[in-house]
């Protein structure tokens, strides 16, 4: 009896391991498919999430116009509302958009009808700033359900985790932010793949978030990878 209560026991944690692994694990693909990153290992796609930011995001499209590289950026709703003009020009430097939900919600916990409202709002703020459909999505935290995969895909969005986590939301300087890319490159290459990244120019609670150190640590990688041959692509060259 008591061992069978134990196997139940031991049984049922199994399983909300697994499903606590599928809603939050970056790589997981059991609640559908999402993309990565391809076996292309001297590619790399920065992404910024958190964005617009008037306080990081110009410097930052400075940077990557002086070494003439694209990346993505996954914005979020409101913040879209409030800095259009800022959001155009991200775009207008060829950069690509991605929605990031309107609110910055962890979506795994949410009802089905605010997943819905968080992804199609964000997607009209993105629409009627930039006049173009969007077709990328990120869930904040990478958290997820069946629900928000499909609802994604429904809307037209493809749903994009990550394989390089930098720490930056937190207070970091920047030679430690290029050290654990540096490392997640390195590790991704082992494994035949390339590398997409997130970093954040934006700070998901307000704006004007310190992303100094992001931007500067943007820089010293572009420095050390691009001399090497890399290649520094968006995420749409991988669909
Ligand atoms: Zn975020």
């Amino acid at each position: 009896m008591a061992s069978t209560t134990l196997t139940a026991a031991a049984v049922l944690t199994a399983a909300a391991g697994t499903l606590t692994y599928a809603a939050l694990s970056a790589q997981s693909q059991l609640f559908g498919p999402t993309l990565i990153a391809p076996a292309k290992p001297n590619e790399i796609a920065l992404t910024y999430d958190d964005g617009p930011n008037p306080s990081a995001t110009p410097h930052l499209l400075e940077v990557l116009a002086r070494h003439e590289v694209r990346a993505t950026f996954f914005l979020i709703g409101n913040f879209v509302r409030q800095c259009p003009a800022l959001v155009r020009e991200i775009a207008a430097a060829g950069h690509l958009i991605g929605n990031h939900t309107t609110t910055h919600p962890w979506l795994a916990w949410q009802s089905n009808a605010r997943i819905r409202e968080e992804l199609s709002a964000c997607n009209k703020s993105l629409e009627d700033t930039l006049g173009a459909p969007v077709h990328y999505f990120r869930p904040p935290h990478g958290a997820r359900r069946p629900y928000v995969l499909h609802t994604a895909r429904e809307l037209g969005l493809i749903p994009v985790q990550w394989n390089i986590l930098a720490g930056d939301w937190k207070p970091v300087d920047a030679a430690t932010i290029a050290a654990r890319v540096t490392r997640g490159i390195a590790h991704n290459r082992r494994r035949n793949r390339a590398s997409n990244i997130v970093l954040h120019d934006g700070g998901s609670l307000n704006l004007g978030a310190p992303r100094t150190p992001t931007v500067e640590a943007t820089d010293q990688l572009l420095r050390t990878y691009i001399p090497g041959g890399t290649k520094f692509v968006t995420l749409a060259s991988w669909i």
